[in-house]
């Protein structure tokens, strides 16, 4: 039994909802969990023995692997063939959490993260879903392989991680009194006169005007936030340690506030979650950039890791400068802002994509 008080939620209570419309694509290539310690695998097989070719391990789980196309069990009309012929009690542990089945521990602390690129989650929608009845759920479910993959133990760990979910917290409660005023924005998530500037540096090297973020935009992205943050600091892209990224996190967010603003600018309406998520993993490289507007890159001499396509050769001169900077100490933005100037206005954000293993190197490493 989880022990609620050590429990952090990535999103607040009762404020995320989801309409299931059938779509499928949470059944669709993805394998599937099964709470095998709970006896769930031993009950499919004997139910529906043609599984067992396609059973596979995945580190300590057992899941069913299933084609990328759709589940073996999704039926045309969109449901789950489990559940309308066994129950919902058979249906497979980590298909009744979805899409808050991404549980994990750390120490005394049990993360519970949700999947908002494929599940189409809304803010304030109807029947919110409660804190409680997701770990309700997690209570029906015992194989740990479910409900604690384990994040990895490194000293610092868990106060760090004890330090997001107070960070959320506060987060949350400054956004709920939003405010059109100037700087309300930067003031929400914490961001520093600092980082407001090092933004501002790289939008304007960019050439990227500031741009209102519309309201239903603004609070999504901000109930996005703590999930969003969890993924970077123990998801895979590592751009630098974890205890050197968290830091740069605000700033990270910042950036990719202004970014939504001006994707909801072009597409003239507010962006829905799924499109704040996935804005935040395609813009990461230039966020990152951002963050790191103000620090001093660095590399050592030796062949530079280069894209394959290189546009005006603009990555190459972004790290040969790097290369130079040992000595002379100069900021991010004072090196990347006149080789962006001189760039083609369409090479200058994808340069800083392209760059990204330069910003592996050069940047934040402590
Ligand atoms: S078992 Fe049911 S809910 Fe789970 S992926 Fe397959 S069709 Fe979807």
């Amino acid at each position: 039994m989880i022990d609620p008080a050590g429990v952090y939620f990535t999103w607040p209570d009762r404020r995320l909802a989801y309409t299931c419309a059938g779509c499928g694509a949470c059944c669709k290539g993805l394998g599937i969990g099964l709470d095998v310690t709970g006896g769930q695998l031993a009950q499919l097989v004997a139910r529906r023995p043609d599984v067992v070719p396609f059973l596979r391990r995945r580190g300590e789980a057992t899941t069913l692997w299933n084609p990328r196309d759709r589940c073996w069990f999704l039926a045309d009309d969109g449901n789950c063939r489990v559940e309308v012929e066994d129950g919902r009690a058979a249906k497979p542990a980590a298909c009744r959490l979805f899409p808050f089945n991404r549980v994990f521990t750390l120490g005394a602390i049990t993360v519970v993260d949700y999947n908002s690129v494929i599940c189409p989650l809304v803010l304030d929608g109807p029947a919110p879903i409660a804190h409680a009845d997701v770990l309700a759920e997690l209570a029906t479910i015992r194989d740990p392989a479910i409900v604690g993959v384990t994040l990895p133990a490194e000293a610092g760990g868990e106060a760090m991680l004890a330090a997001e979910r107070a960070d959320a917290a506060a987060l949350q409660a400054r956004a709920a009194t939003p405010s059109d005023a100037p700087g309300w924005l930067a003031t929400a998530v914490g961001a520093s006169d600092d980082e407001v500037a090092g933004v501002r540096g790289l939008l304007d090297a960019l050439g990227l005007a500031p741009r209102p973020l519309p309201a239903a935009t603004r609070a999504a992205a901000l109930a996005l936030v703590p999930s969003l943050r969890f993924n970077e600091l123990w998801g895979p892209r590592q751009y630098a340690p974890r205890a050197v990224v968290r830091p740069r996190l605000t700033a990270m967010t910042l950036a990719w506030l202004e970014l939504a603003a001006i994707g909801a600018a072009l597409a003239g309406r507010d962006l829905g979650m799924q499109e704040l998520t996935t804005l935040w993993s395609e813009q990461a490289a230039v966020t990152y950039a951002a963050a790191c507007w103000r620090d001093v890159p660095r590399l050592k001499p030796g062949p530079l890791e280069l894209p394959g396509s290189d546009p005006g050769g603009v990555v190459r001169a972004l790290g040969q400068a790097c290369v130079d900077n040992r000595k002379a100490g100069r900021t991010l933005g004072a090196i990347a802002a006149p080789i962006l100037a001189a760039a083609a206005p369409v090479d200058r954000a994808t340069a800083l994509k392209l760059a990204e293993p330069l910003w592996r190197a050069a940047l934040g490493r402590g």
